[in-house]
C-alpha cells in the first residue's frame, strides 16, 4: 500500500492546481485522474480569469505563458434593443479580467507538475474512497488491470460535477441546493481571429448570444438554445446565421462568411445552479464543481474552483506547519464556511447574469422586469459598479 499526505481525485482545473500548491508548500500528493492526460488536456470550457484567479495562478507559479499570450480586456458589452452598452470594468473597479482558455491554464498545471515529478495516475478505473469519516482515509482504483490502495491524511474531492467524492458522502449529511434552467448553450469554437475587442452578451427577442474568444486567432460563441436540441440539428451554417440575428448585422456582418467558418468543437450544456454543504466530511473535502456549479453566464466556474483550492491550500499548510503532535483542526474546519461565503455570491452574481440575459418561456411580468432591470443598469453608475465588481471578481 502506497502512502501520501493528500490525495486528490480528479485531474480537472482544482485538482491540478490544488497539487500544484501543495508541491509549493511541500506537502505531499497523488493526483488519480479517471480519463487519459490527452483528454484532460484537449477538454474545451471556461476562458475567462479574474485578476484573484491570476494572482493565485502566480503563487503556484505557472502564469509566466499566462502573461505572455493572455488578453486583457478592460470591459465587456451587453447588446439589448439593437444597442450595444459597454460596462467599463476598468473604469469601475481598478481591475480587468484576463482571457486565456481554461485548456491553457490546464496544460500549463499539467506541465508544472510532471516538472515537479509529483505521482499522476491517469486512466485510474474506479476510483472509491473508504474510511473517509475517521483519521486514516484510503483510496482504492485500478490502474491497467492492477488494483491499488493508497492510504492518506487527506482526501480532496476534485473530480467534478458526476464524480464520486460527493457521492461517497451519506446523504444526510450535505444539503444540497439546485436550481436548473429552462435551456442550454449551444456551444461553437471556430478558427479565426475575433472580430470584436471584447465579450458581447446579447438578450435579443430571439434568446441569449455570447461573442467570446480564447485567443487572438480563436473565437468562441455561445447561442442560447432548447435542451431538446442535438447537435446534428445546428449546422455551422445556421449557428453563424443565428448569432447574427441575436447580435446584430453589424457583428453577424463581420463572421467569415465565404467559406462559412467552420466549427472545430461543437457542445450543448445544460444550465444548472447547484451548491453541496459543507464542503467537509471528516477526512475528505470537496472543491470546484464536485460541490457547486454555476450557469456559465458570470464566467465563475473555473475562478470558484481556483478560489476553493487556494482555501484549502491554506488550510492543508497551516495544519502541516505544525508538529505531528500540536496539529489542530481548526484551520480544516474553517475551510467550509470561508469557501461557501465566495461561493453563495458567485451563484447569485451567474444567477443574476442568467436571468437578465435570457428569454424565459412564459411569464409576460418577469419579461417587463427583466426589461426595466437592464435598462437601470445602462442608466446606472451604482449598478454598472456593482455589475463589474463581481464580474472581476470579489476578494479572495
Ligand atoms: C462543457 C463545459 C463548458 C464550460 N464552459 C465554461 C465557460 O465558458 N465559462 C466558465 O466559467 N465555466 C465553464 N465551465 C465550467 C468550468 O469549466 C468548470 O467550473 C471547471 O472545469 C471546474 O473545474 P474542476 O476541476 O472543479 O472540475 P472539472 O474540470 O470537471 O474536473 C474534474 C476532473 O475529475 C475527473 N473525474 C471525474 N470523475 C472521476 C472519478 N470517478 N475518478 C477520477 N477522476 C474523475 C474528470 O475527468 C475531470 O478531469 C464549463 C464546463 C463544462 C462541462
Amino acid at each position: 500500500m502506497r502512502r501520501t499526505q493528500v490525495a486528490i481525485v480528479g485531474a480537472g482545473p482544482a485538482g491540478l492546481l490544488l497539487g500544484q500548491l501543495l508541491y509549493k508548500e511541500g506537502i505531499e500528493t497523488i493526483l488519480l485522474e479517471r480519463r487519459s492526460a490527452e483528454y484532460v488536456s484537449g477538454r474545451i470550457r471556461a476562458g475567462v480569469l479574474e485578476p484573484g484567479t491570476v494572482n493565485v495562478l502566480e503563487r503556484a507559479g505557472v502564469a509566466s505563458r499566462l502573461h505572455a499570450e493572455g488578453l486583457l480586456h478592460e470591459g465587456v458589452e451587453i447588446g439589448f434593443r439593437g444597442r450595444r452598452h459597454r460596462i467599463n470594468l476598468k473604469a469601475l473597479t481598478g481591475k480587468s479580467v484576463t482571457v486565456y482558455g481554461q485548456t491553457e491554464v490546464t496544460r500549463d498545471l499539467m506541465d508544472a507538475r510532471a516538472a515537479a515529478g509529483a505521482p499522476s495516475v491517469y486512466e485510474a478505473e474506479d476510483v472509491a474512497l473508504h474510511d473517509i469519516a475517521g483519521p486514516s482515509p484510503r483510496v482504492t482504483y485500478r490502474h491497467r488491470g492492477v488494483g491499488h490502495e493508497v492510504a492518506c491524511d487527506f482526501v480532496a474531492g476534485c473530480d467534478g460535477f458526476h464524480g464520486i467524492s460527493r457521492r461517497s458522502i451519506p446523504a444526510a449529511a450535505l444539503s444540497v441546493y439546485e436550481r436548473v434552467y429552462p435551456f442550454g448553450w449551444l456551444g461553437v469554437l471556430a478558427d479565426f481571429p475575433p472580430p470584436w475587442e471584447e465579450l458581447i452578451y446579447a438578450n435579443s427577442e430571439h434568446g441569449f448570444a455570447l461573442a467570446s474568444m480564447r485567443s487572438p486567432t480563436r473565437v468562441r460563441c455561445y447561442l442560447q438554445c432548447s435542451l431538446e436540441d442535438r447537435i446534428g440539428q445546428w449546422s455551422d451554417e445556421r449557428f453563424w446565421t443565428e448569432f447574427g440575428r441575436r447580435l446584430g448585422s453589424e457583428i453577424g456582418a463581420r463572421v467569415p462568411s465565404t467559406p462559412i467558418a467552420p466549427s472545430i468543437e461543437k457542445s450543448i450544456a445544460p444550465l444548472r445552479s447547484f451548491v453541496a454543504e459543507p464542503l467537509r466530511f471528516g477526512r475528505l473535502f470537496l472543491a470546484g464543481d464536485a460541490a457547486h456549479i454555476v450557469p456559465p453566464t458570470g464566467a465563475k466556474g473555473l475562478n470558484l474552483a481556483v478560489s476553493d483550492v487556494f482555501y484549502l491550500s491554506e488550510a492543508l499548510r497551516n495544519f502541516y506547519r505544525e508538529p505531528p503532535g500540536d496539529r489542530a483542526e481548526s484551520a480544516l474546519d474553517a475551510y467550509s464556511a470561508r469557501a461557501l461565503r465566495r461561493i453563495w455570491h458567485a451563484e447569485r452574481f451567474s444567477w443574476w447574469m442568467t436571468r437578465q440575459l435570457h428569454r424565459f418561456p412564459g411569464d409576460a411580468f418577469d419579461e417587463r422586469l427583466q426589461h426595466a432591470e437592464l435598462e437601470h443598469l445602462f442608466e446606472s453608475r451604482a449598478a454598472q459598479a456593482s455589475m463589474a465588481e463581481n464580474y472581476v471578481g470579489l476578494a479572495l
